[in-house]
Protein backbone atom coordinates (compact mmCIF):
# COMPACT_ATOMS: atom_id res chain seq x y z
CA UNK A 1 0.00 0.00 0.00
CA UNK A 2 1.56 3.32 -1.12
CA UNK A 3 0.60 5.84 1.72
CA UNK A 4 2.26 8.68 -0.19
CA UNK A 5 -0.38 8.39 -3.14
CA UNK A 6 -2.78 10.90 -3.61
CA UNK A 7 -6.50 8.95 -2.98
CA UNK A 8 -9.02 12.27 -2.34
CA UNK A 9 -8.76 15.61 -3.52
CA UNK A 10 -4.83 15.60 -3.64
CA UNK A 11 -4.92 14.60 0.17
CA UNK A 12 -2.44 11.02 0.62
CA UNK A 13 -3.43 8.27 2.47
CA UNK A 14 -1.09 9.22 4.80
CA UNK A 15 -2.98 12.59 5.38
CA UNK A 16 -6.20 10.92 5.46
CA UNK A 17 -5.33 8.16 7.61
CA UNK A 18 -3.94 11.01 10.56
CA UNK A 19 -7.07 13.12 9.89
CA UNK A 20 -9.09 9.91 10.38
CA UNK A 21 -6.72 9.46 13.96
CA UNK A 22 -7.63 13.10 15.39
CA UNK A 23 -11.23 12.75 14.86
CA UNK A 24 -11.28 9.66 16.60
CA UNK A 25 -9.18 11.30 19.32
CA UNK A 26 -10.92 14.29 19.60
CA UNK A 27 -14.31 11.81 19.38
CA UNK A 28 -12.57 9.87 22.24
CA UNK A 29 -11.90 13.00 24.32
CA UNK A 30 -15.42 14.63 23.74
CA UNK A 31 -17.04 10.99 24.75
CA UNK A 32 -15.08 11.18 28.33
CA UNK A 33 -15.69 14.92 29.02
CA UNK A 34 -19.21 13.97 28.39
CA UNK A 35 -19.50 11.09 30.67
CA UNK A 36 -17.25 13.27 33.51
CA UNK A 37 -20.25 16.23 33.04
CA UNK A 38 -22.97 14.06 33.05
CA UNK A 39 -22.04 12.00 35.76
CA UNK A 40 -21.29 15.51 38.31
CA UNK A 41 -24.67 17.07 37.11
CA UNK A 42 -27.59 15.97 39.71
CA UNK A 43 -30.61 14.95 39.12
CA UNK A 44 -33.50 16.94 38.15
CA UNK A 45 -35.91 14.55 40.05
CA UNK A 46 -33.99 14.83 43.42
CA UNK A 47 -33.52 17.76 45.49
CA UNK A 48 -31.25 18.96 48.66
CA UNK A 49 -33.26 19.15 51.59
CA UNK A 50 -32.49 19.49 55.38
CA UNK A 51 -35.42 17.68 57.74
CA UNK A 52 -36.62 19.42 60.96
CA UNK A 53 -35.35 16.25 62.39
CA UNK A 54 -32.44 16.97 61.50
CA UNK A 55 -31.86 14.74 58.67
CA UNK A 56 -30.33 15.92 55.54
CA UNK A 57 -29.54 14.24 51.93
CA UNK A 58 -30.99 14.11 48.40
CA UNK A 59 -34.88 12.61 48.28
CA UNK A 60 -37.18 12.64 45.40
CA UNK A 61 -38.30 16.05 44.50
CA UNK A 62 -41.60 13.96 43.16
CA UNK A 63 -42.50 12.26 46.29
CA UNK A 64 -39.61 13.13 48.73
CA UNK A 65 -39.90 11.34 52.35
CA UNK A 66 -37.50 11.76 55.45
CA UNK A 67 -35.81 8.27 55.73
CA UNK A 68 -35.60 9.31 59.52
CA UNK A 69 -39.21 10.23 60.79
CA UNK A 70 -41.14 9.80 57.86
CA UNK A 71 -42.12 13.28 57.21
CA UNK A 72 -43.63 15.08 53.58
CA UNK A 73 -40.32 16.51 52.15
CA UNK A 74 -39.35 18.94 49.46
CA UNK A 75 -41.58 19.77 46.61
CA UNK A 76 -43.41 16.77 46.18
CA UNK A 77 -44.15 17.54 42.69
CA UNK A 78 -45.83 14.42 41.76
CA UNK A 79 -48.96 15.45 44.91
ZN1 LIG B 1 -36.93 13.88 59.45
Amino acid sequence: MDFSAPVYQGYTLGQALGLAGIVAGLFIVFLVLKKLFSGKRESIHTQAVRCSCGWQGRISSLAGKCPKCNLPLGDRKAR
